[in-house]
């Protein structure tokens, strides 16, 4: 299955899921921004891509339909033609991305009812002598390099 992810359904999770994982490019300028620790490893396995403008042009529609245009970013538009052309599911916890979705008869999931949080913790690890921190901070104390946020095993 293909899952179409916005960001505050990344915010929200300590795990992707175990699916075909694809977002837009704006959301990874909103990762960035946020400068989320764990951009390098969604990095690895969660796809880019951009929709057309047909598909564009029915969400837009549709938006305007609902009453929601105002409240939906480039962004979120580009998610759910996204989610549209590929025929999968949206995972979003905003409401008027749900709306739409209900009206282009795209299937938009909570991500807390999805019951996806699989929580996993994340450390930092110093990029030079290897020492591990709960917490982030700019350099270790034992040698001063910098810290790298790790996947806790
Ligand atoms: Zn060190």
């Amino acid at each position: 299955m293909t899952v179409v992810l916005d960001s505050s359904a990344l915010f929200e999770m300590q795990d992707l899921p175990d699916d075909d994982c694809v977002t837009v490019p704006g959301v990874w300028l909103e990762l960035k921004r946020h400068k989320d620790p764990r951009i390098a490893y969604w990095e690895g396995i969660l796809r880019t891509s951009s929709p057309g403008p047909g598909s564009m042009a029915k969400v837009e529609r549709a938006a305007e339909r609902s009453g929601d245009s105002g409240r939906l970013s480039a962004t979120d538009t580009e998610l759910l033609a996204l989610a549209l052309e590929l025929d999968s599911v949206l995972l979003s916890d905003d409401y008027s991305m749900q709306n739409i979705a209900q009206l282009i008869g795209v299937k938009c999931v909570p991500v807390a009812t999805r019951g996806i949080k699989k929580v996993w913790k994340w450390a930092y690890r110093c990029k030079g002598c290897g020492k591990m921190y709960d917490s982030d901070k700019t350099e270790c104390d034992v040698c001063g390099h910098g810290l790298k946020s790790v996947r806790r095993r």
